[in-house]
């Protein structure tokens, strides 16, 4: 889960860490009336996406005075940001954060996230701050430096010290920059962040050390734990879809292509991800019915997956184990009574009951349903009837 960068910066400022006077806005008015308390000559006026980015696409505006508050409030608020992280459709800006005006001296990166080879958390620093971290690995890998740490015995003072000396603070900043290190990873820590990172962090021209931009990104599957972290989701960021599916207690991940897939189990709908792409086909999501599928949830989910305008079609991937076969066609059934077939449904149902299931769908006659025997089959099948289906709709000719 991911949040805002002024939610973020309220939770690190919690731990420690220095960060500038601000808040957020929701109005032009808004963003003057907390401007006019500033002791700073400057305010900065940032969109609030959960995207980074934002600087480069004029996301990001430092302001002289109230009116030049205003104007660029006025300018972001309602605008649709694209950034490298947004994708082409962009997002749009509901909300502002109006802070204080800093007098940078030098930006730095510093993040954590979790190393899944090591399955450790690493702390990582650049010198190079303030621009995609992304380019700084690609083009110039030695100037990013790592912390690998052992879970059992947590972040230590020697490394952080040492990012201190590899990332070439000022003596008179290097205590707070290890404070700032060790804060942000008991943050991560305590918290079950995936993501911790502050891009720019800076060093101010009185020394200060300050997180100038502020990410956090959260474990869905801890989110139970933290329901204060819960309450700050904000819908308007999230993929309709993706909630819907939490809702319904599907794992379904977006994956923006036209062949959408219906399965049980992580580890098949990986595969199955696989296949459709070894056959030239683009999946359009990821989803994992779970093993405890009942007709509704079924049915659910073939609502969310035919929401999406690009899907072309449905491959049903099932090795019933836990899950039935039979309650699987039976979802299917209900799905084309309640939702209507919109697009060819590729259904492969072997394991537990798949007799039984493939009656049902037999005696359910369905004309968009095709039932295959073998997962290869299907997959190639979905693939071809999407890429048919694809070629109708951009002649215009779709029934
Ligand atoms: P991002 O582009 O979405 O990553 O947004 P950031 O919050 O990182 O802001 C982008 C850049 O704007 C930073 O790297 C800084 O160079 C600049 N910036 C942000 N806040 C201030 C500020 O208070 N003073 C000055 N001088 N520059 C700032
Ligand atoms: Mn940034």
């Amino acid at each position: 889960m991911k949040i805002h960068e002024y939610q973020a910066k309220q939770i690190m400022k919690m731990y420690g860490i220095s960060v500038p006077n601000g808040s957020p806005a929701f109005s032009p008015e808004e963003a003057a009336r907390i401007a006019k308390d500033f002791d700073t000559p400057i305010a900065v006026v940032k969109a609030q996406i959960h995207a980074g980015g934002r600087g480069k696409a004029g996301g990001v505006k430092l302001a002289h005075n109230i009116d030049e508050v205003k104007y660029y409030a006025s300018q972001i608020l309602g605008k649709v940001l694209v950034t490298h992280q947004t994708g082409p459709e962009g997002k749009m800006v509901n909300r502002l954060l109006v802070e204080e005006g800093s007098n940078i001296e030098k930006e730095y990166y510093l993040g954590f996230v979790i190393d899944r080879e090591t399955a450790q958390v690493v702390m990582m620093g650049s010198s190079e701050g303030g621009m995609e971290i992304e380019k700084v690995a690609a083009e110039m890998p030695d100037r990013i430096f790592k912390e690998y740490i052992d879970p059992t015995i947590g972040l230590m003072p020697f490394q952080t010290k040492r990012m201190a000396y590899n990332l070439k603070f000022k003596d008179k900043v290097i205590a707070k920059a290890q404070k700032c290190m060790m804060d942000l990873y008991n943050l991560f820590v305590e918290k079950d962040c995936t993501l911790a990172e502050c891009n720019p962090l800076v060093v101010t021209v009185d020394n200060k050390v300050m997180a100038l931009d502020a990410k956090l990104q959260f474990d869905d599957a801890a989110i139970f734990r933290h329901p204060e972290i819960e309450a700050l989701r904000d819908e308007a960021e999230e993929d309709p879809k993706e909630r819907a599916a939490a809702k319904a207690s599907l794992s379904y991940v977006n994956l923006g292509g036209d062949v959408a897939c219906m399965v049980n189990g992580a580890g098949l709908a990986m595969a199955t991800v696989d296949i459709i792409k070894f056959y030239g086909g683009e999946p359009a999501n990821f989803l994992d019915v779970g093993g405890d599928s009942t007709v509704e949830k079924i049915a659910e989910a073939f609502r969310i997956m035919q929401s999406d305008d690009q899907v072309c079609s449905v491959f049903v991937n099932i090795f019933g184990g836990i899950n039935k076969c039979d309650v699987i066609a039976g979802g299917i059934v209900e799905a084309a009574k309640v939702v209507g077939l919109k697009v060819p449904v590729i259904a492969r149902l072997d394991g537990t009951n798949h007799e039984e299931g493939r009656r049902i769908l037999k005696e359910a006659n369905l004309p968009m349903v095709h039932a295959v025997q073998k997962m290869e089959e299907g997959a190639e099948l979905a693939v071809k009837l999407a890429a048919e289906l694809k070629a109708k709709r951009a002649e215009g000719k779709e029934a």
